[in-house]
């Protein structure tokens, strides 16, 4: 057993590292526990409730150990994601339903009760017993209300730079690899490259009429290409 005293020495990573180690949800993942697994590929597995709220009630989760949805890959997430939309359909055919619940605690105040981030999908009928999530309406001042607004209007523009200033990276590193391969296959094809030089136009009514060759010069400003392909072979 670790102590508080040794706690208390550990460093971030090792606590992680611990935590991870006497993860229930680890052990079931590396077949340590056993477990009713319903569908598994490299990155998600998807598991039968032990304490089902009804039949069928899958649980889903990544295969790392992540403590809370926000610290998961933004690949990793997508993929949870996209995947559980199959798993749901899968739920209600197999359960023969038309509803299920996806429900997702981030965090222990919000009742989260697993170390290892999961969600549940659970497949709904009339008169099932089951709660809803019972969500009070409260009243707030108009100024109020504005208030909150802001907050979150500043902080979701601020998200958003930062999201998509990673996804730009992305594109810019994929465009700069197209942009070689199209500089190979100009110099692979002098008859492409003379009629990029010499016959702009024709040449971009030529990519109207070839699919495969417009998705190569997608995006690129033929006469622009035109004039510095000029400017090197001068
Ligand atoms: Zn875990």
């Amino acid at each position: 057993m670790v102590s508080e005293e040794d706690l208390k020495n550990m460093s971030p990573e090792e606590i992680a590292e611990l935590q991870r180690k006497q993860c229930i949800f680890c052990k079931i993942i590396k077949g340590e526990i056993p477990s009713k697994k319903a569908f598994e590929d490299d990155k998600i597995i998807s598991i039968l409730d032990i304490n089902p709220a009804v039949k069928g009630h899958l649980l889903v989760m990544t295969k790392e150990h992540y403590p809370i949805l926000p610290v998961i890959p933004l690949e990793v997430a997508a993929h949870m994601f996209r995947t559980s939309k199959h798993l749901v359909k899968a739920l209600k055919l197999g359960m023969v339903i038309n509803n299920a619940t996806v429900f997702i605690a981030n965090g222990a105040i919000a009742g989260q009760q697993s170390p290892h981030f999961l969600y549940h999908l659970i497949p709904r009928e009339d008169n099932d017993g089951l709660d809803n999530f019972n969500i009070p309406s409260n009243e707030f001042k108009e100024k109020e209300v504005k208030q909150h607004l802001a907050a979150l209007k500043g902080k979701i523009g601020l998200m958003m730079k930062e999201y998509k200033a990673k996804k730009g990276k992305e594109e810019v590193e994929a465009k700069s690899i197209n942009q070689q391969d199209l500089a190979k296959f100009i110099d692979k094809n002098p008859k492409v490259k003379d009629m990029v030089i010499n016959h702009p136009d024709e040449f971009k009514k030529q990519l109207e009429a070839d699919p495969e060759l417009n998705k190569m010069f997608a995006g690129i400003n033929i006469p622009k290409l035109s004039e510095a392909l000029g400017k090197l072979k001068k």
